[in-house]
Parts: structure tokens; C-alpha cells; sequence
């Protein structure tokens, strides 16, 4: 089913799934795992499963597997991410290519972070680029990214939310939006979005916290706040972990609640492969 689709269709909340390509994973047993996970997650009926992309394609034949295993066994709609920054126009026509053999019909195109080792390739500058070249060159529904604090390089959320209007008005039919801790910024990058006449269906992304340490580095590494008081009471307990992951759970159903009743019309959870607290939120809150 295409994007457009999924998110007109009456059911609310749209309920979606990210997950990522196990790493160092010689014998399988972590993709085994990984579909293991996702079938607890079947009972509350998700109408999609993204999986992300390494940066510069690294695990792009583990990607492509796990797509077709959801769409072949799960019977869910996959959408594949996909980066172009270091990637030439030759590779990216081949992989749609073959994401089109296999009838996929959704895809994230997303330009992906700057190479530290500084194997770019300048082909595609931004994910504005990419959108435009996949609408030119297939039939694929595409999603964006949104960043409702800015995103990490931009000099001003002003500027990051014009470039946003020019990605989505080269044909995105959704925004996903990267995680936040702080609900209010969610609800004003939607109303900024309205305003500027970006009228694609904004999901959000929402990460169930399950630890201090892990949290503080990728807060830091996405330039995302973390409310005070959430900050202190995480740090005053980062050494109980059966309390870190009960908050995290209890924090993001609070927050899904509100997203709802507000108006998101679906919610894209960041799994980390992981079922429980994906499905513990989900228990809470339908
Ligand atoms: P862009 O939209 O190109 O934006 C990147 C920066 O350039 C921004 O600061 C923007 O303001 C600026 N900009 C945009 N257009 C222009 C322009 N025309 N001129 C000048 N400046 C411009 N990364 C992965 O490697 N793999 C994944 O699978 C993956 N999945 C993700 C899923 C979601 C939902 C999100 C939110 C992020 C994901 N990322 C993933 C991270 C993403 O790749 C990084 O955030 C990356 O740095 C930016 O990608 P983008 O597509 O948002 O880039």
C-alpha cells in the first residue's frame, strides 16, 4: 500500500515500526531475533515497517533482505530508508531498480549524516535532490525527514524549515519526524509546517528511553533537548535499569497520549529492534 494511502485511510493511530539491520550478525541469529521481535509487535496491527540504511550503503544487502522478509512473511507494507550522499546516480537507479523488482511501493529518501572520512559524492547534495530524482525515475511513494528542533547543522530553524518546504514540495507524501523528548516542539514544527503551506501528514517519531548514558549521546548527537526534569530523574536513577526502562515507557505513553489527542494521525515508533517497550506504550494507550 502507498503512503498516501495508509494515512488517508479512516484507522487512527497509523501505527509504524523502525528498525535497522543487525550488526555483526555472521550466523543470522540477530535478524532471527530482530523477526522475532517484530511478530510481538504484529497483535497492534502496524500498517508499516521502515528499515534504516547504513551510511554509504554498508549494510544495504541486509536492508534488502529484511524488507522482503516483511513484506513476504509479515505481510506488513516495508519502506526502505535510503541515503545519497556518498552514493553516485549509477548505484542509486540500480537500487531502486531493484527495490522496484520486488514491488516495493514506499521509500525515506534521505541525504544521510556527512561521511566523517570525507567520501562524499557530489552527485546528490541534499535529500531535496533525491526526492526529485526518484519521483522523475520511478513510481515510488516518498517520505521525508523533519527535524521539529532544527536539524544538527543548520544555522537557524528558519532556514531548516524553507529547505523542508522545498523537499516536500518535490512530491514527499509524509514526514517522519526525528525523535524529541520535549512535546511542545513537535506541536510547533506542525503549526510552522501549516503555516509555510507544508500540508504532508507530519508522524512523529517517538523513542522509548531505556537508558541515562545512551540517551545523553544520542540527545547530544541530534541536537534534541531533554526536558530538566526528565534529565534529573534519569540521572538520579541511571544505575537501575528496571526503573530507567519503567520511565521510558511511562514518559513516552504520556507523550503519545497527548500527540494523539492533538491531532498526530499516526505514531512511528524507533523500536531498536526491541518489542517491550514499544508494546507495553502501545498497551497503555489503545
Ligand atoms: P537534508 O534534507 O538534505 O538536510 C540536511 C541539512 O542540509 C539540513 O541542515 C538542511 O537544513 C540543509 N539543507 C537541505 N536542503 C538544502 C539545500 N538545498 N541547500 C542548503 N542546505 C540544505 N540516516 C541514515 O544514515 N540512515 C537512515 O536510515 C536514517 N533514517 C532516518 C530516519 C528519520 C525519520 C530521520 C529523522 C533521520 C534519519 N537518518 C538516517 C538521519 C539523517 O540521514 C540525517 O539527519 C542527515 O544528516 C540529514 O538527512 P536529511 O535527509 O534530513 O537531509
Amino acid at each position: 500500500m502507498k503512503l498516501k494511502d495508509i494515512y488517508n485511510q479512516d484507522k487512527t493511530p497509523v501505527i509504524s515500526y523502525e528498525v535497522f539491520p543487525p550488526k555483526d550478525d555472521t550466523d543470522g541469529e540477530k535478524l532471527e531475533n530482530l523477526f522475532e521481535e517484530l511478530n510481538k509487535l504484529l497483535v497492534f496491527k502496524p500498517s508499516l515497517i521502515s528499515v534504516t540504511y547504513g551510511a554509504g550503503g554498508s549494510n544495504r544487502n541486509e536492508s534488502v533482505e529484511i524488507i522482503k522478509r516483511i513484506k513476504e512473511e509479515l505481510k506488513i507494507t516495508p519502506m526502505p530508508h535510503f541515503t545519497c550522499v556518498s552514493t553516485s546516480t549509477k548505484n542509486i537507479r540500480e537500487y531502486l531498480k531493484t527495490l522496484e523488482s520486488f514491488d516495493i511501493e514506499n521509500i525515506l529518501a534521505l541525504r544521510g549524516d556527512m561521511p566523517q572520512d570525507g567520501n562524499v559524492c557530489h552527485d546528490f547534495k541534499h535529500a531535496d535532490e533525491l526526492v526529485q530524482y526518484i519521483k522523475d525515475n520511478t513510481n515510488l511513494s516518498v517520505a521525508i525527514a523533519g527535524y521539529p528542533e532544527g536539524h544538527k547543522e543548520c544555522e537557524s530553524f528558519e532556514k531548516d524549515m524553507l529547505y523542508l518546504k522545498q523537499k516536500a514540495d518535490k512530491g514527499a507524501d509524509v514526514i517522519y519526524t526525528q525523535m524529541f523528548f520535549n512535546t511542545e516542539h513537535y506541536f510547533s514544527f506542525v503549526e510552522k509546517c501549516l503555516k509555510l503551506g507544508i500540508n504532508q501528514t507530519v508522524i512523529p517519531g517517538v523513542l522509548p528511553v531505556s537508558s541515562y548514558n545512551q540517551i545523553l549521546k544520542m540527545a547530544d548527537m541530534c541536537k534534541v533537548e531533554i526536558p530538566s526534569k526528565m534529565r534529573e530523574i534519569l540521572e538520579k536513577h541511571q544505575d537501575d535499569k528496571d526503573y530507567t526502562k519503567k520511565y521510558g515507557i511511562e514518559y513516552a505513553s504520556i507523550q503519545c497520549q497527548k500527540l494523539l489527542q492533538n491531532g498526530a494521525k499516526g505514531l512511528h515508533f524507533y523500536t531498536l529492534n526491541k518489542a517491550h517497550a514499544v508494546s507495553e506504550i502501545l498497551q497503555n494507550i489503545l
